[in-house]
């Protein structure tokens, strides 16, 4: 029978329950979204005592399906103020579904000033200091750390980053080769772990007694179907886009559609985007060979692998992963067109602990405010220099993007609810616009990822420009949050929207785990039910309509090329929800 690993700060306790009912048939973002919301005060504050840091592998997760090696981690968010769920890719959740636990709750507060890590084992749990880890570079640690455990355990961690509580602090976890490259990125969740006196989560899934799948033919039936779906797709078959560019293939895309935020959100499409392009990565590790990897997966059995290792001059390691969003933020948002200077950003990121886009909307924001010009690598390297050493500036860069804004006197802020902008221009895209504006994240494409049908006609094709879209972002929403409470990557929603078949194996596979026999009503009521909980946790967090709205700059500030501003009426993204 699965389990929930409860874990005290305070005393440095740690306690196995049943899994109640209502949790039985939830795992991923419904499970940890849950959980927040029946345990976490709404108006506590997001670094003190009564906040709790809620690991759930997906319902999936730690089986044989495909993709599906996701962890979501909850709580409430340092950087928006409310509910949070941020997720990412690793052999970390599939050790920890293998060890039979549907959940890890972290409470508490600790008493001293020392930090701990946890070794979670399938005789129990064990707390160990950490201090030695604490104040180093992640890179640093982590060969220790798999020398010491094993090769074969997963880690999740802090960087220090998180250890100063930044709100743009993220969680990290390794990567298919023990690197520290994969995050829960958004939201300061790193922030929350540091206040708990939390440095790691070491996880040793061995003996562990597996997931439960309570009607193998169906599940069997179903993995088949996304299997072959997800291999015929063209973004996510072998040689498919994501397989040979990365997720950064939408670079060239994006700024063809006039919608790459540049310097800032200045304008739509930056003159170096080829530079900073998945292309131009792929031919990095071409011409520079070494340990040069495009197709890289970021957890045994992700059938897409979307993931990369680019190298430098030499073929040594330059950064793993950049990603799209790390890619522009870095890059074009910054007015920056050298790839080395974005995979050394992208490396100090992961090093530190540190979300890639806000690192990026930050640095745009101090560049803004003139504390360096636009295309200033050396200047982005320092200012992230000033993160690590936790200096004045580096703390207030840390705030993250709304934070440092204020601080800054900054005006055009790219941000929802506090959290920076990622990588598509609302007004030139109106659907992800609504996302932004009435996520319960904050500003999160992941939230309801309308560049689907938007820009790259998946799941039909609608004009970008169209502002009639409250019930496009609605059906996003939902059917993402279910994708995330799966354990599934979101990539393959591109062959579940496309293939009928694809998106019946995502069903039959959670039915055949949990023993139900959902429908597609189901899926998209279970969406619903999850996104309600966490708009009631904002709205008890004291979050009004207000803060479901774009930034006001983007209303009366013309983006070029297309000269659009943001015209969706507030009254048509209030119209998404509803009162509910
Ligand atoms: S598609 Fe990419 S992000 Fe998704 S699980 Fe695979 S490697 Fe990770």
């Amino acid at each position: 029978m699965a389990q929930i690993l409860r874990v005290n700060m305070t005393d440095r306790t740690a306690a196995y329950e049943d899994v109640p009912n209502e949790y039985k048939f939830l795992g991923g973002r419904g499970l940890t979204s849950t959980i927040v919301y029946n345990e976490v005060d709404p108006t506590c504050h997001p670094l003190g005592p009564n906040n709790k840091l809620v690991f759930a592998p997906g319902i999936v997760t730690g089986t044989n399906a495909p993709s599906s090696g996701r962890i979501s981690v909850g709580a409430k968010s340092p950087l928006t103020g409310g509910i949070k769920e941020a997720n990412a890719g690793s052999n970390w959740p599939q050790l920890v579904a293998r060890l039979g636990l549907k959940a890890i709750i972290v409470e508490g507060y600790p008493q001293d000033d020392g930090w701990w890590g946890l070794h979670i084992t399938k005789d129990g749990v064990e707390f160990f200091p950490a201090d030695e880890y604490a104040g180093k570079g992640l890179r640093e640690i982590f060969p220790g750390l798999f020398e010491r455990f094993g090769k074969k355990v997963g880690i999740a961690t802090i960087g220090v980053a998180g250890e100063h509580r930044m709100a743009m602090s993220g969680l990290c976890f390794n990567d298919i080769d023990n690197r520290p490259s994969r995050y829960a990125g958004r939201g300061g969740l790193g922030a929350v772990m540091g206040s708990k006196g939390l440095k790691l989560v070491v996880v040793d899934g061995a003996g562990g007694p597996g997931v439960e799948i309570a009607n193998q033919e169906l599940y069997d039936q179903g993995r088949k179907k996304l299997t072959a779906s997800i291999l015929e797709h063209a973004l996510t078959k072998p040689g498919g886009a994501l397989n040979l560019y990365g997720t950064a293939v939408l670079v060239n895309i994006i700024n063809e559609a006039g919608a790459l935020p540049t310097r800032n959100f200045r304008e739509g499409q930056f003159e170096g985007a080829a530079k900073i392009s998945g292309e131009a990565m792929a031919e990095l590790c071409k011409t520079r060979g070494g340990v040069g990897t495009m197709g890289h997966a970021c957890h045994p059995g992700c059938i897409i692998q979307c993931s990369n290792v680019i190298p430098n001059p030499d073929g040594t390691e330059l950064a793993s992963c950049i990603e799209y969003e790390t890619t522009w933020a870095l890059g074009a948002n910054c007015g920056i067109d050298d790839l080395d200077v974005v995979g050394k950003l992208t490396q100090m990121c992961n090093d530190m602990g540190i979300d890639t886009i806000e690192a990026g909307d930050v640095i745009a924001v101090a560049m803004e405010a003139g504390l360096a010009e636009f295309g200033d690598g050396e200047a982005a390297i320092g200012f992230l220099e000033e993160v690590r050493q936790g200096t004045p500036l580096g703390r207030i860069l840390g705030m993250g993007t709304g934070g440092a804004a204020e601080a800054l006197g900054v005006v055009r802020v790219p941000a929802v609810k506090g959290q920076g902008m990622p990588a598509y221009e609302p007004r030139a895209i109106k659907g992800i616009g609504y996302t932004y504006a009435i996520s319960t994240m904050g500003a999160d494409h992941t939230s309801g990822y309308t560049i689907a049908p938007e820009i790259a006609g998946v799941g039909g094709k609608v004009d970008q420009f169209d502002i009639d879209k409250a019930e496009l972002a609605r059906n996003f929403q939902y059917s993402t949050a279910f994708i995330d409470t799966s354990g599934h990557c979101l990539f393959i929603a591109f062959p579940i929207l496309d293939i009928a078949s694809g998106f019946e194996g995502l069903i039959e596979e959670c039915s055949g785990v949990l023993g139900v026999n959902w429908t597609a009503d189901d899926i998209m009521a279970i969406g619903k039910e999850v996104i309600n909980k966490e708009r009631a946790f904002n709205r008890a967090a004291g979050f009004t309509e207000a803060a479901d709205r774009i930034p006001e700059f983007m209303k009366y500030e013309k983006l070029p090329p297309h000269d659009v501003v943001w015209d969706v009426p507030d009254e048509m993204l209030d119209a998404v929800h509803g009162a509910a």
